[in-house]
Order: structure tokens, then C-alpha cells, then sequence
């Protein structure tokens, strides 16, 4: 329980559902549980339609949560895409349909999913490592408990670009796909409730476009599956992520300006690709001209998702690895290497003089590259100057981390003043 704590305590400063709140909506015939990624269900006379499962951890609160709802079957789960915190929380339902002797329930996704998970069982280890990175506050990945290995596979699979349709008890469900977070995404909609399921398409955040630990993700066509939505015209909106949205003219407000942030981001850089420019003259050209409308809009906030993430993203999708134009870096020397260079230059004391000058101006960032020359060289013969140069990073570090909106860049700089911590460690070991 006290781990399951504290990830709900992290979530809800991020997320801001973290206490897994549960609401009925829609004339109390749907219900909403904000988790980490939320599920939604809806009842029909038939039985009910699960929308997303959460992560593996949150399985037996998910259960508690609709039972205490309705204790008609499960008839349908919908994976809106493949990410484990809307797969894999489904343990407690089939022991329960086993148990009552009832019949499987269906399970839709999309095709890519079902190459998703294959991908995720090939690089199981590579996977952890990374969440252990990506998610260091909350302790997720720390354990199996998310692995692959263990799911529950599609029944129905939704291939290209179709659409698909069902009906349960007088309900009818219109499932859809678009590309945007991965290219297997579903989106479904109820037309009779008019409820909106987006999947993690809507988050509470600036969308998740770019993520540093992440493959390639689809700007264009996420601004593209909004504005789908918002054809449907929906009364409410169940995110992947943060609150139940309520209220038409709320809700289109809320998926326009989500596509116009990803349309923007999308554009400029491609307007830039074709103006003939480098990635970095390309990332700070696009620091600049960030409107306020999206800067300030409190559901556009780079808390999950980061708008200087989606630039990485957009210029991928285009551009090779060779982003600099500069041959120098085409077959480059070692870092360390090269680091030992500079020294020959001047000592390592100079560097960090230099550090600490930066530092008390405010150049925290440039300070860190100064303070890299002194690590990456690692001079034993001045073990004393290297300390301090670590130890230095590590405050700074922690304050980016502090000061930092985005979840995901705080824990990779958290991750690292860990991982300092150590390597301070064993070098105090070896003065000794
Ligand atoms: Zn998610």
C-alpha cells in the first residue's frame, strides 16, 4: 500500500487524479476513474464496456472501483494504444469471468498494438530501463509488475485505417483510429451519451509528442484526430490522463487549441526543414516564437508531455541523425577524450572557477557544460577539483529538477544526481 501512495501522491501533483477519484456521468450510466491512466466505463443493459485498463498496480482498485458501480459482466475492453498504464490492469476481471463461469469478454485494438507488445517482449530489459529513468519519483518500473509477458491480447483487431462498430443492450460504440501518441491508437465515441474517450489523443498537458525516452510520435496526425473529435461534438471528454471534461463548448475549446499547438509545432519546424536549417538554429528559432496562448493555457502546461519535446519529435520525423551540419560530428572523437583536450588547455581549476562564475550569474545550463570538461576528462591527478566539479552538478541538477514543470525531464535530472551520488561515493572510497 505505501508504494501505491506514494506513485497516487506523485500522480496527483502531476496529474492532478491521483486520489483516483470516481464520478458517474452521463445519467449515472458511465463512470469515471481517474487513475494512472484513467478507465472509463459504461453500462448497458448487456453488460459493460471497459475503456482502458490503468497499469498492472492499479488492477484491484480498478476492480473494487466497478464493481462498487455495477456488478453486470464484462462484455467489451477497448485498449485506446499500447502503453502499460492502459493495458494491463486486467488480472482481476478475468479471474472473475472464469470464476462466474462467463464468457470472455472482447478485447479491440488496433493492429499496430498487437506489434507493439511484440516490440516491448523483444526489449523487455531495455523497457525497464528506461521506465526506471523515466519514472524515478514514483518508483514505476521498479519492479516487474509492468512487464509484457503477462497480458491479456486483443480479440478484435482494428486493421489500417478502419473504423469499427458495435452495439451492446440498446448502446451503440464507434470506435476509431488515428495515429498521435503511437500509430496504434483507438479512439471511441457513444454517440447516445455523446461521450467522448480520447485516450491518451487528450491529455491534461501539453501532448506527449517528443519523449526523450521515445520512438517517433505523430504531431500532424494527432492535431488531425482532434479535430475529428470535435466533429462528434461531444458533451463529455474522458482523457487518458487528468480530469473528466464536461460541457461542449469547453470541450471543443480544449481539443482546438491541443490541434492548433500541434499544428504549430508541426509547421514551423517543417517551414524551417525547408528554409534549410539545422536543428539547433531550428530549436531556438522555435523557443522564440512560442505563442503565450499555448505558454499560458492551463491544459497545454508542459507537465507530461513538453512543447521543446514535440520540436525533437517533428524534426525526426523528417530529418536523419546528422542534425548539426557540422562534419566534425559525422564520425566524432570520444567525449572523454576530447574533454582531456581542453585540459591540456587549461587545468581543471580554471574550469571550475569558470563553473562557479556561471553559476553565481545565473548560466546554470552553461555551467553544466563547463562542469562536463572536468567529468568527462576524470584527471585522478586531481581528484579534489573533480569532486567538487561533481558535486557541483549535482546542486545544480537538483535545482532544474526543482524548478523543472516537466515530469519526465525532472526525473531524468534526479536520476542522474543519483547516479552522481555514487560515483562521489567511490571516488571518496579511493582517496582513502
Ligand atoms: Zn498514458
Amino acid at each position: 500500500m505505501s508504494k501505491l501512495l506514494k506513485i497516487a501522491e506523485g500522480m496527483e501533483k502531476f496529474f492532478g487524479r491521483g486520489k483516483f477519484e470516481t464520478l458517474k456521468f452521463a445519467e449515472d450510466t458511465c463512470l469515471f476513474i481517474g487513475s494512472f491512466g484513467n478507465v472509463a466505463v459504461v453500462e448497458t443493459d448487456d453488460g459493460l464496456v471497459l475503456f482502458d485498463l490503468a497499469l498492472r498496480l492499479f488492477g484491484p482498485l480498478i476492480f473494487k472501483r466497478v464493481r462498487d458501480f455495477s456488478d453486470k459482466p464484462v462484455k467489451y475492453i477497448i485498449y485506446s494504444h499500447g502503453h502499460f498504464d492502459h493495458c494491463l490492469g486486467y488480472s482481476y476481471f478475468i479471474e472473475e469471468v472464469k470464476e462466474k463461469g462467463w464468457e470472455m469478454p472482447q478485447v479491440i485494438a488496433h493492429e499496430n498494438l498487437v506489434r507493439r507488445f511484440e516490440k516491448y517482449t523483444m526489449l523487455d530489459k531495455h523497457q525497464a530501463w528506461t521506465y526506471r529513468q523515466q519514472f524515478a519519483s514514483v518508483g514505476v518500473g521498479a519492479s516487474n509488475n509492468e512487464s509484457i509477458h503477462k497480458r491479456l491480447d486483443p480479440t478484435i483487431v482494428v486493421r489500417n485505417n478502419e473504423s469499427y462498430e458495435f452495439q451492446l443492450g440498446n448502446v451503440k460504440f464507434e470506435i476509431y483510429h488515428d495515429k498521435g501518441e503511437t500509430d496504434g491508437m483507438l479512439w471511441m465515441f457513444v454517440p447516445d451519451k455523446k461521450v467522448l474517450f480520447t485516450g491518451d489523443l487528450f491529455v491534461s498537458s501539453y501532448p506527449n509528442v517528443g519523449s526523450p525516452f521515445r520512438v517517433q510520435r505523430y504531431a500532424k496526425q494527432w492535431a488531425l484526430a482532434n479535430e475529428k473529435m470535435m466533429k462528434k461534438n461531444p458533451e463529455y471528454l474522458v482523457p487518458g490522463h487528468g480530469p473528466l471534461l464536461e460541457g461542449k463548448e469547453n470541450i471543443k475549446e480544449l481539443l482546438s487549441i491541443t490541434a492548433e499547438s500541434m499544428h504549430f509545432v508541426h509547421d514551423e519546424v517543417v517551414k524551417r526543414l525547408n528554409e534549410g536549417k539545422w536543428f539547433e538554429e531550428i530549436y531556438f528559432e522555435m523557443l522564440d516564437i512560442f505563442p503565450e496562448k499555448f505558454k499560458k493555457h492551463g491544459y497545454l502546461r508542459p507537465l507530461y508531455g513538453d512543447y521543446r519535446f514535440a520540436i525533437h519529435d517533428v524534426y525526426r520525423l523528417y530529418h536523419g541523425w546528422y542534425d548539426s551540419g557540422n562534419p566534425t560530428d559525422l564520425f566524432p572523437s570520444k567525449s572523454d577524450e576530447i574533454a582531456k583536450e581542453f585540459l591540456k588547455i587549461a587545468d581543471e581549476g580554471n574550469f571550475l572557477e569558470r563553473a562557479k562564475q556561471l553559476v553565481e550569474e545565473g548560466k546554470i545550463q552553461l555551467a553544466l557544460h563547463i562542469l562536463d570538461v572536468i567529468i568527462k576528462a576524470n584527471n585522478s591527478a586531481n581528484p579534489e577539483v573533480l569532486l567538487n566539479a561533481l558535486k557541483l552538478k549535482s546542486k545544480i541538477l537538483k535545482q532544474k529538477a526543482k524548478e523543472e514543470p516537466s515530469f519526465i525531464a525532472m526525473n531524468i535530472y534526479n536520476t542522474n544526481v543519483l547516479q552522481i551520488k555514487t560515483r562521489i561515493k567511490e571516488l571518496r572510497k579511493s582517496l582513502k
